[in-house]
């Protein structure tokens, strides 16, 4: 089964700014993959169109088996809130608040109950190694922890794809290369994992790289 597909995929800024050319893309499940290129290559702009976020101003993407064309701006929305996990370089844990609950907050939109969403927080929690930190907020954990407390988060509902976007941007060498262990772990457990990054070391880590130069995809 196919997570995401691109096909003929062109972005144009205001301004007639090309910033991704006719790019064709496929990630398949159960792939561990990279974007890699320099800034301003066109990473951020692939990552909002995979992640839904955007819309290209040619071609066609599919996530999940839905062409994203064909979605209302609400539908579109629920197809990211059940299909993409989100990691982000900054972590963007909600401050003040405990790490089960960081976690539970990923299943606000799935409609699941408070008391099932902390069960399943503790769960994930635990998956990523952190079930002895679940009290502990933001503040009171490292770099390398948070960045554990939002993967967990965003693994809960078992979305259909992992996008991480310079998920080990903060972080030093050795935190690292632990959340991309984890990250590995996670995809041999079966989730798809598509890794944003212009560190050429990090890609080197993951077993599919896709080059981006200029906006183009290289093979
Ligand atoms: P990267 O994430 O690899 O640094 P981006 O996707 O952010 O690359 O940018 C690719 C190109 O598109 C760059 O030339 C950038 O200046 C341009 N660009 C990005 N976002 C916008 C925008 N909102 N408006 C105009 N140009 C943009």
């Amino acid at each position: 089964m196919t997570v995401v597909e691109l096909r003929g995929v062109t972005k144009t800024y205001p301004g007639n700014v090309t910033a991704v050319r006719e790019v064709d893309l496929t990630v398949g499940r159960g792939e561990f993959a990279a974007i890699v290129g320099p800034s301003g290559s066109g990473k951020s702009t692939l990552l909002n169109l995979i992640g839904t976020l955007d819309r290209p101003t040619e071609g066609r993407v599919t996530v999940a088996g839905h062409d994203v064309a064909a979605l209302g701006d609400r539908a579109v929305s629920a197809l990211r809130a059940a299909s993409i996990g989100f990691v982000f370089q900054q972590f963007h844990l909600g401050p003040g608040i405990s790490a089960l609950d960081n976690v539970a907050d990923g299943l606000l939109y799935a409609g699941v109950r408070r008391k099932e969403r902390r069960a399943r927080a503790a769960a994930a929690l635990d998956r990523v190694g952190l079930a002895h930190r679940a009290g502990h907020r933001p503040h009171e954990l490292s770099g390398g922890e948070r960045q554990r407390v939002a993967i967990a988060r965003a693994v809960i509902g078992e979305p259909a794809l992992l996008l991480a976007d310079e998920p080990t941007g903060n972080l030093d060498s050795t935190a690292g290369s632990s959340i991309m262990d984890l990250l590995r772990a996670l995809n041999a457990g079966g989730t798809t994992v598509l890794v944003i990054t212009h560190d050429n070391t990090i890609a080197d880590l993951v077993p599919r790289r896709i080059r981006v130069h200029d906006g183009v995809v290289a093979g």
